[in-house]
């Protein structure tokens, strides 16, 4: 199993590369940006790119999914709730200060339930709103580990004071679909360092403080 996180972009956004080397298989998750040193890689390991997941619709975490799709053929796949986002991407552009990157809509929206992945490292979706209308977490389960995106971090959780933001409905989608998970779950942020289920069951002031 390949398993590598990269941050990408301005904003650091953690971009993961799965990939099965027996099947020669991979997917990538937020390629925010630097799509070529992305592409490279799976080039490197040999790798065919089978599907391009985006947690949510924010520049730093969709903006080269485009680029990369027109690359490999893969298809992208994007919760449709996100999509007044994706058209709001010269106004996430303009926030940034920089170019905006082209993007388009998703192949397939990513439904809560779904089986997602690669056949020897599948996912299940989790609908998490709340840092975004169409926030998704991705479960790995045979894997032990949750890839968060923004909506929760070691010690944080994501913001919801931008468009689609709700921070009661972060709680709610932390509490209901990640706080169910194990304590050894290994969580794979959006931004910043991994951390684990029971770690942030323990410690996280914005779930134990309320
Ligand atoms: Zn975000």
């Amino acid at each position: 199993m390949i398993l590598e996180t990269f941050p990408v972009g301005p904003l650091q956004c953690n971009c993961t590369l799965l990939g099965d080397e027996e099947a020669g298989e991979a997917i990538v998750i937020d390629p925010g940006d630097e799509v070529s040193r992305i592409y490279r890689r799976m080039a490197d390991l040999g790798l065919k790119l089978k599907q391009i997941l985006v947690t949510h619709a924010h520049i730093d975490h969709v903006g080269g999914a485009l680029k990369l799709k027109r690359l490999t053929g893969a298809p992208i796949l994007l919760n449709e709730n996100d999509l007044p986002l994706l058209k709001m991407m010269e106004q996430q552009a303009a926030w940034l200060g920089v170019p905006t990157p082209e993007v388009t809509g998703p192949d397939a929206s990513l439904v809560d339930g779904m089986k997602v992945g690669l056949d020897r490292y599948p996912a299940r979706v989790l609908y998490t709103p709340g840092h975004t209308q169409g926030s998704v977490c991705l479960h790995f389960e045979p894997l032990k580990m949750v890839i968060a995106g923004d909506t929760l971090f070691a010690g944080s959780i994501g913001r919801t004071d931008l468009p689609g933001g709700n921070s009661r409905q972060i709680i709610h989608s932390i509490e209901t679909r990640l706080m169910v998970l194990p304590d050894a779950t290994r969580v794979l942020p959006g931004h910043g360092p991994a951390t684990t289920i029971g770690a942030e069951r323990n410690s996280n002031p914005f779930l134990t403080l309320r």
